[in-house]
């Protein structure tokens, strides 16, 4: 092979998402998507994120966006029409795929033709790479099971175009629950790979479905995933969700890199969303905020209860069960518990059964509400989340940042993320138990309200900790950049690494 000449510019990066913060948010992938590439361009990379046209997009963007290109995307037998609209957010040029059959509709996911919406949107990102000179890239970053056949689809179709052909593609794992499976009628009928036995080989996950993925897995050139605990999780059974051997197979190029939190958004000292401002050196101001909180969510205004909070999608991933069989037993050492969540529906009504029978104590606020979780970030004086498993989870850094105290079950990012306490070094930024055990969750929360009650100062150092914690993105952004370079050595880093 011809030795390749050396040049020194910004690496060219199109990150794809499925969701990105401010346009539409269901979880930590919005958050990423939505601060990672800032991150990655003030690190000296060129960066380009795109995502999906969707009707819930709110009209204070869509009526900013430009139309910028229209082309028809083939998509097994059929060609289907793809409008291309840009804006351009705090610095980040954000593209998004137009096509209101798929995507204007009341919510993101969770309808018939999922499977066909997210393959257009993929073969999309390709098509987009081929005719929008500003689109073209050295790196097609992918992140989860709906933009995964960008990465199929690049190599099987596109191998041969100019502007794919030196594209190289990481693929960011952010869960490995959702993998994207359907019957394998869509091979012939979406994916256009039913006569490409080696692409269909790699996609199928057992004898009639078809993974989008598994092909990820298979295709990308290096794979990511959000925590260096999960990136050793996702190799084992229990956590693999029947891709451990996949990982396992693929550990040479499997990375884990800790997501980090927009620290301008989450900012405690000028947040507008929190009723009293405070920071690291006027503490005490928090306590405002709690008392506010209780008044708002209807609990006792009682500074000496510590005020437990939750906030997450209610579903069995978060390990509820545990918080449920505990309930009752917190209840009566005093504890406050408010929680906000939307998910399964037998949880929803679990939690909304003990705020019925709790009154002042405790509260279900069943709804997704941004503004309401930032008040409660501000107020708790604990975060309880004992998830069974957790890629890396946001909730548990946003809530140091506000100096509340997580409660964590040691797994994932979780693990990774918080300190426990040591009651003869003093270190820590939050508390922790290892097992799957409701017992276990309680003494460790129970522990943390102990010293809540008896030693103030500990408490307000350990909250100081929490606070100064760094969870910022740019540490993680260079890791990216690393990874970056490494795949396109004769790109010269524009940016010096500091040291
Ligand atoms: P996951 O990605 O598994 O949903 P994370 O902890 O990584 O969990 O990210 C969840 C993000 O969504 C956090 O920013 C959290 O504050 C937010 N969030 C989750 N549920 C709600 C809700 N009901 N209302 C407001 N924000 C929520």
């Amino acid at each position: 092979m011809a030795e390749q000449t050396k040049t020194r510019r910004k690496i060219k990066i199109l990150f794809a998402a499925s969701e990105a913060v401010p346009f539409v948010k269901t979880g930590g992938l919005a958050d990423v998507a939505g601060s990672l590439p800032k991150a990655l361009k003030a690190a000296g990379a060129k960066v380009a994120v795109i995502l999906p046209k969707y009707g819930t997009i709110p009209e204070q963007y869509t009526s900013k966006m430009q139309h910028i290109a229209e082309f028809y995307v083939p998509l097994a037998w059929r060609s289907v029409y793809c409008g291309i609209d840009k804006l351009t957010y705090d610095g980040v040029d954000f593209y998004f795929v137009d096509n209101e059959a798929y995507f204007k509709r009341d919510s993101l996911y969770g309808y018939f033709d999922d499977g066909e919406r997210y393959a257009f949107f993929s073969k999309a990102i390709c098509e987009a790479i081929q005719w929008l000179p500003e689109l073209q890239c050295d790196i097609l970053h992918c992140n989860d099971w709906q933009t995964a056949m960008a990465t199929v689809f690049l190599r099987e179709f596109y191998q041969e175009v100019e502007a794919c052909r030196n594209v190289k593609t990481i693929f960011t794992v952010h869960n490995v629950k959702f993998q994207g499976q359907y019957s394998d009628k869509v091979l012939e009928d979406i994916l256009g790979l039913a006569d490409n036995p080696t692409a269909a080989g790699q996609l199928y996950c057992d004898r009639d479905s078809i993974n989008y993925m598994k092909g990820a897995l298979c295709y990308s050139d290096i794979i990511t995933t959000v925590s260096p605990s999960y990136a050793n999780e996702l190799q084992m059974p229990f956590y693999g969700e029947g891709m451990d051997d996949i990982f396992r197979r693929r550990s040479n190029v499997l990375r884990g890199i800790l997501n980090g939190i927009d620290v301008d958004t989450w900012n405690p000292a000028t947040d507008p969303m929190v009723e009293v401002n405070y920071s690291v050196d006027d503490l005490d101001k928090k306590a405002e905020n709690k008392r506010l909180l209780q008044e708002e969510l209807g609990l006792a205004q009682d500074p000496t209860r510590p005020l437990v909070v939750m906030i997450g999608r209610l579903t069995n991933q978060k390990g509820l069960g545990l918080v449920r069989y505990a309930m009752n037993y917190l209840m009566e050492r005093g504890v406050q518990v408010a929680i906000l969540g939307t998910g399964d529906r037998d949880q929803e009504e679990a939690f909304q059964y003990f705020d019925y029978t709790y009154g002042d104590q405790m509260r279900a606020i069943i709804a997704f509400d941004n503004a309401l979780s930032h008040r409660m970030y501000a107020g708790g004086d604990l975060l309880l989340m004992p998830s069974e498993f957790e890629p890396c989870g946001l909730s548990q850094m946003i809530a140091m940042r506000y100096g509340t105290l997580p409660v964590v079950r040691e797994t994932g990012g979780l693990q990774d993320s918080v300190t426990p306490y040591n009651k003869y070094t003093g270190e820590g930024t939050g508390f922790s138990f290892a097992n799957m055990n409701a017992d276990e969750m309680a003494a460790s929360l129970l522990d943390a309200c102990e010293i809540f009650w008896t030693d103030a100062d500990a408490w307000k150092q350990l909250q100081k900790q929490a606070m100064e914690a760094d969870f910022g993105w740019a540490v993680r952004a260079e890791e990216y950049m690393d990874i970056y370079h490494d795949l396109h050595p004769e790109i010269i880093r524009w940016q010096k690494k500091k040291a």
